[in-house]
């Protein structure tokens, strides 16, 4: 040190900022080291180092403080706040809990990251975690596991944004699909042949049957104008891996994009559908009284059967209030087995 103990903890003492870049103190109890004008709280006497320069700090096991940014001049208020959001992309963190993290006000913070970011840091996070479930997804993790890992919590918080999601304008209408670009991929799974077509901007088909011909020939049907080809990519891998899992090992519904034409009686009944819990089952009456409507049962079913994503909109958990299973557009067969398997029973 090229000042004495004595003179750098009088400045730390009193956060004297002129003495920044000139040494940094470190705290024993915290394991984080800091400028002298640091506005935390100041440590007690015995726990405190000193060094020349942050590099030693480092090097004695320190880390640099978030709040007063000791390790370089040039780390911004911005960047110190993403630092600290990649920390916590796990647990989350509040916008008032970055601002005592930095030291600013919550609204000064909001509106530094934003310009440096073009997001604000509930975006950034949020953005972190579905960043961080797609790669857990894609290497196969089981998807309530990844749920977890990403820090989702609980799977009702998927359901809440994916019904953000979903939420498309009527005005998007686009008649057979005309000027939609559809890549689709098929693979087999205990219930069949299972068909996943998927656009830029999300799913737009989901379908399972005996034969793959017979999938194909329905979505060239549902989608006559648009185009269509067999293809692979990630995207579409990704969306299969999610729906498979939640086909075959109960797995909880996971956010995936939509893109689907609908009306906004169809959007209001397949959101209700989505909020229906694993396990459990409505009848079409009650899901009519569910968006506010209870006089069109008829009308819910209708919405049920011209449901294009199997399982994503879990149209099967919908039933006759008379009893038994109901009908299902890709077989009542499948529909009593998916049922079975969503309420924990062996397959019979
Ligand atoms: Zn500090």
């Amino acid at each position: 040190m090229t000042i004495s103990d004595e003179v750098a903890w009088s400045a730390v003492e009193a956060r004297d900022a002129r003495l920044d870049g000139r040494f940094v103190f470190a705290v024993r109890s915290t394991g984080i080291y800091c400028r002298p004008s640091c506005p935390a709280r100041r440590p007690r006497r015995e726990n405190v180092s000193f060094f020349d320069v942050p590099a030693e700090a480092e090097r004695a096991g320190f880390r640099a403080c978030l709040r007063c940014g000791p390790d370089t001049k040039k780390v911004s208020l911005a960047e110190r706040v993403r630092a600290a959001i990649d920390e916590r992309v796990e647990d989350g963190v509040t916008l008032a809990e970055l601002s005592r993290l930095v030291g600013v006000s919550a609204a000064h913070l909001q509106r530094t990251f934003k310009q440096q970011f073009g997001a604000s840091p509930k975006e950034y996070l949020a953005a972190r975690r579905a960043e961080r479930f797609k790669s857990e997804v894609r290497e196969g993790k089981m998807i309530a596991a990844a749920t977890f890992e990403a820090g989702y919590g609980s799977s009702s918080r998927l359901y809440s944004q994916s019904d953000a999601r979903l939420g498309m304008t009527p005005g998007t209408y686009r008649r057979g699909g005309r000027g939609m670009q559809i890549r689709y991929a098929t693979v087999p799974t205990s219930l069949g042949q299972l068909l996943v077509g998927i656009t830029a901007r999300g799913i737009c088909a989901v379908s399972l049957g005996d034969d793959v011909p017979s999938l194909e020939r329905e979505l060239r049907s549902e989608y006559r104008e648009a185009a269509i080809e067999r293809a692979s990519d990630p995207a579409l891998d990704e969306a299969i891996a999610a729906i498979v899992a939640q086909l075959e090992s109960r797995a909880p519904a996971v956010e995936l994009p939509l893109d689907l034409q609908a009306t906004s009686f169809q959007l209001r009944v397949w959101n209700a559908l989505r909020k229906i819990p694993l396990g459990e089952t409505r009848t079409y009456s009650e899901v009519a009284a569910a968006v506010g409507e209870p006089k069109a049962a008829r009308a819910v079913a209708s919405a049920c059967a011209n449901n294009r994503v199997a399982v994503v909109i879990p149209c099967h958990r919908v039933v006759p209030a008379a009893g038994g299973t109901g009908q299902y557009r890709w077989g009542a067969a499948r529909k009593k087995a998916i049922l079975a398997r969503e309420r924990g029973r062996p397959l019979s």
